[in-house]
C-alpha cells in the first residue's frame, strides 16, 4: 500500500538552484528506504519536500494518499502527526530532561494551544517512558539531554519519534555526527521502529557500506534525480 507518493515533484529554490527535478516515487508501508547521493545531490530537499518543511514548484506529494501540498491548518497538522522527523543535529532541547524531550513527541496529539508540558498526562508519561525503553535509556528519564553521548542524544530523538507514534519516519542524515560503533546502534533502533511497529523509514545516509547493511531497497539520487532503485544485493558501488 503506498504511503508516499512523489507526482512528478520538482523544488527549485528561490536563488535558482535545481534541488529535485520531476521525481516519481512511490513507498510503500512497512519499506526501510535508504536514500544515498553526494553531497548536494537533493536528499535533503527530498526528505524536506516530504514534510513540507519547504514548498516544491511543481507537482504533487501524497502522504496515506493525501495531497499535503496544498494542505493547511487542521488537515496539514494531521497529515503530518504521521510524519516523524529524526535530524543529524538531533535537536533535543539541551538543558531540558531526556523525559521532557521525549514528552514533545506527544505534542502532535494536542491543540497547539494546549501544548504546556504540564497538561502531558499520565499516559502521556508512560507512552515516553516506554519509547525510552525500547531504546534503552529508562535509566536516564531525569538526566539533562546534554549530558548524554551523541548516540544516546540520538536513541532520545528516537524515543520522541516512537512517542509520536507517526506511519512514517524521515531521518535526515541521522548518524553524520556518530561514529561507526555508534551509528550502527542508531540505524537499529529505526530498525526496530519499522520491524516492530510497522513505521515506514526513508533515511538519508551518507555512507553506501550502512545504505547497504540497513535499507531493504536503496534509491540513489544525483542532481536532483532518481539514477538507481533497487534491492541493497545489487547496488552498484558508486550511485
Ligand atoms: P544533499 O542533502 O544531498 O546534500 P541538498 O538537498 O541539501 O543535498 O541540496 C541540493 C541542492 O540544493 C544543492 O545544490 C544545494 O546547494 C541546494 N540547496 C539546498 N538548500 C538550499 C537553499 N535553502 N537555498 C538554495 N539552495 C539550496
Ligand atoms: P555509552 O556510549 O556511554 O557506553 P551506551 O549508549 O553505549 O552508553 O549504552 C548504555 C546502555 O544502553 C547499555 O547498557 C547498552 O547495552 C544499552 N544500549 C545501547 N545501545 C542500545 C540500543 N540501540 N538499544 C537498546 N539498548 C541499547
Amino acid at each position: 500500500k503506498p504511503i508516499i507518493e512523489l507526482k512528478h515533484t520538482s523544488k527549485v529554490y528561490d536563488n535558482g538552484t535545481v534541488g529535485l527535478k520531476d521525481i516519481n516515487l512511490t513507498i510503500n508501508q512497512g519499506e526501510f528506504v535508504v536514500i544515498v547521493g553526494l553531497s548536494g545531490a537533493g536528499k535533503s530537499t527530498l526528505l524536506r519536500s516530504i514534510n513540507r518543511l519547504h514548498d516544491i514548484t511543481e507537482g504533487d506529494i501524497l502522504i496515506d494518499g493525501k495531497s499535503i501540498t496544498k494542505a493547511k491548518g487542521k488537515n496539514l497538522r494531521l497529515i503530518r502527526r504521521d510524519i516523524g522527523m529524526i535530524f543529524q543535529s538531533f535537536n533535543l532541547v539541551k538543558r531540558s530532561s531526556v523525559l521532557r524531550n521525549v514528552l514533545t513527541g506527544r505534542v502532535a496529539y494536542y491543540p497547539t494551544w494546549k501544548t504546556t508540558f504540564n497538561l502531558f498526562t499520565k499516559e502521556d508519561k508512560q507512552k515516553a517512558y516506554e519509547a525510552l525503553q525500547q531504546v534503552g535509556l529508562a535509566e536516564k528519564v531525569y538526566a539533562r539531554a546534554d549530558e548524554l553521548s551523541g548516540g544516546q542524544q540520538q536513541r532520545v530523538a528516537i524515543a520522541r519519534v516512537l512517542a509520536q507514534n507517526p506511519k512514517i519516519i524521515l531521518a535526515d542524515e541521522p548518524t553524520a555526527s556518530l561514529d561507526p560503533r555508534t551509528s550502527e546502534r542508531v540505524l537499529n533502533d529505526l530498525r526496530m521502529l519499522n520491524e516492530k511497529y510497522g513505521m515506514t523509514v526513508v533515511a538519508n545516509l551518507h555512507s553506501v557500506e550502512l545504505a547497504k547493511e540497513f535499507g531493504n531497497r536503496v534509491i540513489g539520487i544525483r542532481a536532483g534525480e532518481v539514477v538507481y532503485d533497487g534491492k541493497m544485493s545489487e547496488t552498484p558501488e558508486s550511485v
